[in-house]
């Protein structure tokens, strides 16, 4: 794959420099705000969003990708409002996330319909605009793989192999639903060095991680500041524990972070998450990480090189030999 999307134009992958995989701008129950606007303060959101794209751009960051797609809300005016608000390079997705459920059109219509949608989206433009997505998006958690996601999943792959854009899921390890995802999209012949895993960093089952590796995916660590499920010190032992075992080339830093999120009252998300932001990783995580051993070099593998892998639809199986190939760490 040459080029990549982003919402203010093209990029080179040698231009994507430190970049954070999975934030979001904004994230809002877009049915609620289809039939009740006047809860939401469009204004205010968009501050929020500003403020925390330039504090990351203050640590570095040259590049956020946002999975915001469909029953998250995604605005693509709102996300390039503060794209050019900011001048931070942003890359948007298209996709479905839904646990359980999609709606009614889709459920009565084909994969490959659905995938053109994806297409579409990809080459075309989002929401009648030229404004394209970068990558693409689905979902399985707890419910498993219920009927819709496997559709949504199996649409995801064939929108891949029509466009080369790579693919980010949400998985809910406590289920084992990343290995779930990776057979229906081998099924659809996607290679999984395309594919990266979100949310491995919600458990500390290190064997499970590996699992998902040992097939050829990334694994997003990519929570930091979350602490529903796993605590930070947890989630910190096992990158450093992966990092130790050869693993920095196939993991992800990032926060899934969202600047306003209508699914909670402000207050509880701050209260429960007190860490929780664009920034979290750079002012505490990568500190205490290098202080365990992680080196500098495993650091700038995780936030700028996996990135260009990712978008690059690199061969895997270069990949596979440096997994294989334990404790002798070195960069590609
Ligand atoms: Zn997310």
């Amino acid at each position: 794959m040459g080029m990549i999307n982003s919402i203010t134009g093209k990029l080179d992958p040698s231009e994507l420099g430190c970049t954070l995989v999975h934030e979001h701008l904004r994230t809002r129950s877009e049915s609620v705000f289809a039939q009740f606007p006047h809860l939401y303060d469009e204004e205010n959101e968009f501050q929020k969003a500003v403020e925390q794209v330039n504090a990351a751009k203050d640590r570095g960051v040259q590049t956020i990708c946002d999975p915001t797609v469909m029953e998250l809300g995604r605005d693509i005016r709102f996300m390039e409002k503060v794209a050019v608000a900011t001048g931070m390079q942003i890359i948007a997705a298209t996709g479905i996330y839904s646990y359980h459920y999609i709606p009614p059109h889709f459920q009565n219509r084909s994969i490959d319909y659905m995938a053109d949608l994806f297409v579409r989206d990809i080459e075309v433009g989002v929401q009648n605009t030229s404004i394209k997505a970068g990558f693409l998006k689905c979902a399985t958690d707890a419910q498993g793989m219920t009927r819709d996601v496997e559709k949504v999943i199996r649409a995801v792959a064939r929108a891949h192999h029509k466009t080369g854009v790579p693919i980010m899921t949400h998985s809910h390890p406590a289920s084992g639903t990343g290995l779930m995802q990776l057979d229906i999209l081998e099924e659809e012949g996607v290679n999984p060095n395309n594919v990266l895993i979100g949310h491995c960093g919600d458990t500390d089952d290190v064997d499970y991680i590996l699992r998902v590796i040992d097939r050829g995916a990334y694994v997003g660590m990519d929570r930091y500041g979350i602490l529903r499920m796993i605590d930070t010190e947890s989630r910190n032992e096992t990158v450093i524990e992966l990092a130790k075992r050869g693993y920095a080339d196939r993991m992800f830093l990032s926060q899934d972070y969202c600047c306003t999120i209508d699914w909670y009252e402000p207050e509880a998300v701050k209260k429960v998450n007190p860490d929780w932001s664009f920034t979290f990783i750079f002012d505490k995580i990568i500190p205490e990480l290098k202080r365990n051993g992680v080196t500098e070099e495993q650091i700038h593998t995780m936030m700028f090189e996996n990135i260009k892998s990712w978008f690059g639809g690199q061969d895997g199986s270069k990949t596979i030999h440096t997994i294989h190939d334990k404790g002798s760490y070195t960069e590609k």
